[in-house]
């Protein structure tokens, strides 16, 4: 350890060619409670016994394969921290566009979209359909896990009457715990898909549902075997929960309303193929910041 004894130097050194750099970082940081400008500039500060012990079992961790966010048990999604847990999805960067795109489909000024709402004659530049109606405007997340989607509309939002559903007891309270830290009023149900939703019509479907095909390689990758594999794989073909959810949306949206859901790079032209087929208009699909297909929706006349 190069005599750098238990400091934040010799934490550093200790995980060199072990671990990313910034993960040791992170770790240091959250631990330690020091800012990033401390640990450059005081890097001989001493670490108690304590955290020396708990940064160095986090650090075998990390380099076993544990991803950073479920040995920090909080991540950041669109600035804010979430809480999570090996029950819940770690948040994807992909998953912001979703939101992006879902606040681009809420036809209210407090969004940040200064758009008239819903009278005749309105319009979306991006449809030649009349806005939705309902006041406020009614949104359902679908397999919310840790609630970063519902609850990033809700803040972002919050107009809205927002709704969230999640299959899984434990990520549900793993949401309902981010909900209530990050000051956001969600209807939390228990249950699959649109179950809870008996008789429920919204303005906004949303989901990134699981829609990795079983036994797809990249689930043994980048720490994917930690994550809870429901909230990953959806049968051979990976799109078994899209399945569900396109077929079932039609009956839970209000006319004007939307539905939008994130996928798998290959999966564009299924999921458009599935919206076309019950019945959706103005059908799409959306790339990621890496050029692959990644978000489609479709709206209900
Ligand atoms: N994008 C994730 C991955 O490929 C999968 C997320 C999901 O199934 N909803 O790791």
């Amino acid at each position: 350890m190069r005599g750098e004894g238990k400091t934040v130097a010799g934490f550093l050194a200790l995980a060199r060619g072990k671990i990313d750099r910034l993960d040791a970082r992170l770790l240091l940081q959250d631990i330690s409670g020091l800012t990033h400008t401390r640990l450059i500039a005081e890097p001989q500060t001493a670490l108690s016994p304590e955290r020396w012990q708990t940064l160095a079992s986090l650090l075998e961790r990390r380099a076993a394969g544990e991803p950073l966010a479920y040995l920090l048990g909080h991540t950041e999604f669109r600035g804010r921290r979430f809480i999570v847990t090996p029950d819940v999805l770690i948040p994807r960067p992909e998953t912001e566009e979703l939101v992006e795109l879902a606040l681009e489909k809420f036809p209210l000024p407090a969004c940040g979209h200064p758009l008239p709402f819903a009278g005749e004659g309105n319009t979306l530049p991006f449809s030649p359909f009349p806005l939705p109606r309902s006041m406020p405007p009614r949104c359902v997340d679908l397999g919310t896990g840790s609630g970063i989607i519902a609850i990033s509309l809700k803040l972002e939002c919050p107009q809205a009457e927002m709704q969230a559903v999640d299959a899984s007891s434990t990520a549900l309270a793993v949401a309902q715990e981010n909900a209530r830290q990050l000051g956001a009023d969600i209807a939390f149900h228990h249950g699959s898909w649109f179950e809870p939703l008996a008789g429920q019509t919204f303005d906004l479907i949303v989901a990134n549902p699981p829609y990795v095909a079983a036994g797809d390689p990249h689930l043994q990758l980048n720490g994917l075997p930690h994550e809870p594999q429901t909230a990953l794989v959806a049968g051979a073909d990976g799109l078994d929960c899209l399945r569900t959810i396109i077929a079932d949306a039609p009956a839970h949206l209000n006319p004007g309303g939307w539905l939008l859901f994130e996928h798998g790079h290959d999966q564009g032209d299924a999921a458009r193929h599935l919206l076309t087929a019950a019945g959706f208009e103005a059908v799409f699909t959306q790339t990621d910041l890496a050029g692959l297909d990644r978000i489609s929706g479709g709206l209900k006349k």
